[in-house]
C-alpha cells in the first residue's frame, strides 16, 4: 500500500511539474496504471510516449512505448522497459527526458533538477540508487559509443577512460555528481572536441584526475590587438607558458547552476580578475547564468571580458592563485551584487528609536538657537550695560551680522536634519557600502579594511560636495557683506581640497588600524582602541602644527621687535620654554583674530594671529617680505580693509592676551582638557564595545547579512550616543569657562588686568561679537564666556 500512496504522490508531482502548457515535456494524462506524456522536439513535432504502470510496480518496470519510429526513441523506450529493479516512476521520467533532450540536442528542462534521481528515492532506505545509475550509466555508454566516430583516438580514449571511472566509482558506492549533469557534461566535451576553436587552438581542455567535474582550460588566443595577446607572447619568451589556466570546478547541480571558474596562472591585473583569481561576470552568478549556455561560449566569453577590462598579465608576482582565495573574493561579489534589502523591508523598532533620538537632539538645539535669536532680534536698541565697549554704531552692525548669521543657520540646520532622514530612510550607508565593496573588487580588493577606506573615502567626496554649496553661500554672501572675507574663490576652492584630502590621507591609516584592532583584538578590544586613540591623538598634537597646519597657513617666526623681546620676557618670568615664536597670516582667510600654544614638555611654541597686530607691526611683516610670496593677492585686499575697519593691539596688548595662553599652561588646564577627553573617549569605547555587534542596530541601518565595523562605529558614536554627546559637550562646556575665567585672573595677576579689558574689548568690536545673550543658550554653546562677563569678573577681581 505504501507503494500505491508514494506512486500517487509522485505522479502528482510529475502533473505539476510538467504542465501541458510546459514547453518541452507534458503531462497529458495520468493515473496510477497509466502516464501519458509528450516531449516536444526543436521541429515542434511532439512524441507521445505512454507508461503502463504494472501490479508489481516498482520491482517491475513499467511498459513505456509509443507511436513515434525514430529507432532511437524506440531504444530509450525499451531501455527504460528493460531496466532492473525497482524501477520508480520518478527517475525514469527523468531519464527519458535527459535522454530525449540529449538526443534532440535542446537545453534540459530546469524542473528536471526537483525529480533529480539523488535524492527522494534514498531515503526510503533502499539500494536502488546504485542499482539504477549502474544501469543509467551502461546505458549511456552504450549509446555514446554510437556517436564517438568522428572523434580522435586520444579522444575516444578519454571517453572510455570516463566510462570505466565512473563505472568504477558507482560499484564502491562512491558517485560523484548527477546523472544530468554527467550527461550534459560528456555532450559539452563533446561539443568541445568537434568545436572548431578547440580545433584551432584557441583554447585547450583537460580532465582533472580524469574527473568529469573538474576541468583545467588553458586559454591560447586572445583578441590579438589587445594589450593581454601582446603581455602572452611576452610571457612565452620569459617564462615559456604560451596559455591563461583556469580552473573549472562543477557540481551535480550543473548545468542549473554555473561552474566555478577561477584563474589559476598568470597572476593577472584588472580584466575583472579579483583578488583571489575568480572573475567578475555576472554569467557566473547564480541569477546570470542560464542552463542553455555551452562551456565553450563561456570560455569565449572569459576571453572577451578580459580584453574587455583591459586585462595585464602582472610579472613581478609569482606563483599561483588558490582555490581558498578564489572563493572568498566571489562570495563577496555575490553579496554585493545582491540587491539591497533596505527599503521593502519593515523597519524594526531600533529605527524609529534612533529617528526618535534624532529629532530630539535637533529639537532642542533648534529650541535654543529660535531663543537667541529672539533676543537679537528683539534687542534693537544698545542697551545700556554696553555702552562702555560698543558704540551705537558698532552695535548695529555686529546686530545685522548676527541675525544674518542666524537665518542662514536656520536654514541650513532644517536641511540637515532632512538630508539625515534621507540617509536613514533610503539606507544610504549600507548603498555606499556595497558600492565601495563593488568597487573594490574591481581592482581585486576584498578585505573589510579596503572596503571601509574605500567607503571614508568616498562618504568624504560626498559630503565634500554636498557642504560645498553651504559654504559657498555663508563665505561669499553673508561673511563677504560684513567684511570678514579675505579669500578668493580660487584660494577658497583650493584649500577646501586640500583640507578633505589631507584630512583623508590621515585618517584613512587611522580607522584601518582601529579597524584592524576591533576585528583582532579579542574581549578587550575597546581597551587596545583607547590606547591606540590616544597615542593618535598626542602624535597629531605634535605632528600637526608641525607638518599639516603649515600646507593651510604660512607661518613665519615674529620679526625682531620690541615685542618679541618683551613676549621672551614674559615667557622666562613664568618658566615658560619657549622653543619658537610664530606668526600666521590668518588675515587671509578670516579676520577673526586669535593665539595659541602648542607642543609637550620643553618643546613649547606660541602663535599669534597677524590679525592681532597694529599697523607697525603688519608694516614689518609685509617689510620682510614674510607674506608677499602669496599668489592669492588677498592679502592686500585685506590689509587695506584692515586698515580701515580694524583697530589693531599694541605690544602690551598682545602681552595681556598672551598673559590669559600661558595662563591655560600655568595651570594645567590643558592637561585637565586631556583628562577630560581621555575619559570621555574610554567612555564612549565602552559603550560602542557593549552595542556594535548588535543585530537590530544594523537591521535599522539596511545592514541584514554584514556588521562592518566603520558602520558600527557611525551607528554608536553618530546616533546611540547623540544624547550622551551633548551632555558631555555641556560639561566640557562649563568646564571651559570655568578655565577661561582662571586664565584672565592669572594674566590679572601678571598685572596685565586693565589692558586685557582693553583688549578684549578691542577683540569683540573686531569679530562683532554681539554681548548680549539668552543664558539658556549661552549655558550650552559658549564654551568662552562673552566679552562683558570677562570683563566683570575681571572688575570684580580688582
Ligand atoms: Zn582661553
Amino acid at each position: 500500500m505504501a507503494c500505491l500512496q508514494k506512486l500517487r504522490q509522485d505522479v502528482a508531482t510529475l502533473e505539476s511539474l510538467f504542465p501541458k502548457e510546459h514547453e518541452r515535456f507534458q503531462v497529458l494524462s495520468a493515473s496510477v496504471d497509466e502516464i501519458t506524456v509528450q516531449f516536444i522536439n526543436p521541429q515542434n513535432k511532439p512524441i507521445v510516449v505512454t507508461a503502463n504502470v504494472l501490479e508489481n510496480y516498482p520491482h517491475v518496470a513499467p511498459i513505456w512505448f509509443s507511436e513515434c519510429d525514430d529507432s532511437t526513441v524506440t531504444a530509450i523506450l525499451q531501455s527504460l522497459t528493460e531496466a532492473e529493479a525497482p524501477c520508480y516512476i520518478l527517475p525514469q521520467t527523468h531519464e527519458l527526458i535527459s535522454r530525449l533532450c540529449s538526443y534532440y540536442n535542446v537545453t534540459i528542462p530546469t524542473e528536471l533538477i526537483s525529480i533529480g534521481p539523488v535524492g527522494d528515492e534514498r531515503d526510503e532506505g533502499m539500494e536502488s540508487d546504485d542499482d539504477y545509475i549502474l544501469m543509467e550509466e551502461e546505458t549511456t555508454s552504450r549509446k555514446d559509443a554510437g556517436d564517438e566516430e568522428d572523434l580522435s583516438a586520444e579522444q575516444k580514449a578519454v571517453f572510455a577512460r570516463l566510462n570505466h571511472v565512473q563505472r568504477e566509482q558507482h560499484l564502491t558506492g562512491a558517485a560523484a555528481g548527477s546523472v544530468t549533469a554527467t550527461d550534459r557534461l560528456m555532450k559539452e566535451l563533446k561539443d568541445i572536441y568537434r568545436s572548431d576553436h578547440f580545433k584551432n587552438g584557441v583554447y585547450s581542455v583537460e580532465l582533472v584526475m580524469d574527473s568529469l567535474y573538474e576541468w583545467h582550460v588553458k586559454l591560447k588566443k586572445v583578441d590579438p590587438d589587445s594589450s593581454l595577446a601582446h603581455d602572452m607572447k611576452m610571457m612565452i619568451r620569459k617564462e615559456s607558458q604560451d596559455y591563461l589556466l583556469f580552473h573549472f570546478l562543477f557540481k551535480d547541480t550543473f548545468p542549473f547552476e554555473p561552474p566555478f571558474v577561477r584563474l589559476v596562472s598568470p597572476t593577472i591585473t584588472n580584466g575583472f580578475v579579483l583578488g583571489g583569481g575568480a572573475i567578475c561576470m555576472e554569467l557566473l552568478t547564480r541569477q546570470g547564468w542560464s542552463s542553455a549556455y555551452s562551456i565553450e561560449s563561456l570560455i569565449l566569453q572569459i576571453a572577451a571580458t578580459l580584453v574587455k577590462g583591459k586585462a595585464r598579465i602582472n610579472f613581478s608576482v609569482k606563483g599561483q592563485y588558490t582555490l581558498a582565495r578564489a572563493q572568498r573574493a566571489f562570495s563577496l561579489l555575490v553579496q554585493t551584487h545582491a540587491k539591497s534589502g533596505c527599503t521593502g523591508k519593515a523597519k524594526v523598532p531600533m529605527f524609529w528609536l534612533i529617528v526618535l533620538i534624532t529629532w530630539s537632539v535637533f529639537s532642542w538645539n533648534f529650541y535654543l538657537s529660535l531663543r537667541q535669536y529672539r533676543v537679537h532680534r528683539d534687542t534693537a536698541k544698545r542697551p545700556d550695560e554696553v555702552s562702555e565697549i560698543m558704540s551705537e554704531e558698532e552695535y548695529r552692525k555686529a546686530r545685522t551680522y548676527r541675525l544674518d548669521k542666524h537665518r542662514f543657520s536656520f536654514v541650513h540646520s532644517i536641511y540637515s536634519q532632512l538630508e539625515l532622514m534621507a540617509i536613514l530612510i533610503f539606507c544610504l550607508p549600507q548603498i555606499l557600502w556595497n558600492k565601495s565593496g563593488a568597487f573594490n573588487l574591481k581592482f581585486g580588493y576584498t578585505s573589510e579594511i579596503a572596503q571601509t577606506i574605500t567607503f571614508i573615502s568616498l562618504a568624504s567626496v560626498i559630503e565634500y560636495l554636498i557642504n560645498m554649496p553651504w559654504e559657498l553661500y555663508d563665505t561669499f554672501v553673508i561673511e563677504e557683506q560684513h567684511g570678514f572675507n579675505k579669500q578668493t574663490l580660487g584660494f577658497f576652492l583650493k584649500d577646501k581640497t586640500k583640507k578633505m584630502v589631507v584630512s583623508l590621507f590621515v585618517m584613512a591609516p587611522i580607522v584601518a588600524a582601529v579597524v584592524y584592532i576591533v576585528e583582532r583584538g579579542g574581549p578587550y578590544f575597546f581597551f587596545y582602541t583607547w590606547i591606540f586613540l590616544s597615542l593618535v591623538i598626542f602624535l597629531l598634537m605634535t605632528v600637526y602644527p608641525e607638518f599639516i597646519a603649515p600646507l593651510f597657513d604660512k607661518y613665519v617666526p615674529l620679526p625682531e621687535s620690541e615685542l618679541k623681546q618683551k613676549i621672551e620676557k614674559l615667557a622666562k618670568s613664568l618658566n615658560f620654554p619657549l622653543k619658537k615664536l610664530l606668526v600666521v597670516h590668518g588675515s587671509k582667510r578670516s579676520a577673526h583674530s586669535n593665539a595659541y600654544l602648542y607642543g609637550f614638555w620643553n618643546n613649547k611654541c606660541i602663535v599669534l594671529y597677524d590679525t592681532l597686530f597694529g599697523e607697525e607691526m603688519r608694516a614689518k611683516l609685509k617689510e620682510n617680505g614674510c607674506f608677499s610670496t602669496e599668489k592669492e593677492k588677498s592679502f592686500d585686499k585685506g590689509d587695506e580693509e584692515m586698515r580701515e575697519s580694524k583697530l589693531g593691539m599694541q605690544d602690551n596688548e598682545v602681552l595681556a592676551v598672551l598673559g590669559h595662553e600661558l595662563g591655560h599652561w600655568a595651570l594645567w588646564h590643558i592637561a585637565v582638557h586631556i583628562v577630560f577627553i581621555e575619559m570621555n573617549l574610554l567612555l564612549l569605547l565602552v559603550i560602542f564595545a557593549k552595542f556594535y555587534r548588535a543585530t537590530s542596530l544594523f537591521h535599522a541601518f539596511g545592514f541584514y547579512d554584514s556588521k562592518p565595523t566603520i558602520i558600527g562605529f557611525m551607528i554608536v558614536f553618530q546616533y546611540i550616543t547623540a544624547p550622551y554627546n551633548e551632555l558631555s559637550s555641556f560639561l566640557l562646556t562649563i568646564m571651559t569657562r570655568h578655565l577661561e575665567f582662571a586664565a584672565d585672573r592669572f594674566s590679572e595677576k601678571l598685572g596685565y588686568g586693565y589692558v586685557l579689558r582693553k583688549a578684549l574689548i578691542k577683540i569683540g568690536k573686531d569679530n562683532l561679537v554681539l554681548p548680549i545673550d539668552d543664558p539658556l543658550y549661552s549655558m550650552f554653546n559658549h564654551s568662552h564666556p562673552s566679552v562683558l562677563e570677562r570683563i566683570t569678573a575681571l572688575e570684580k577681581a580688582k
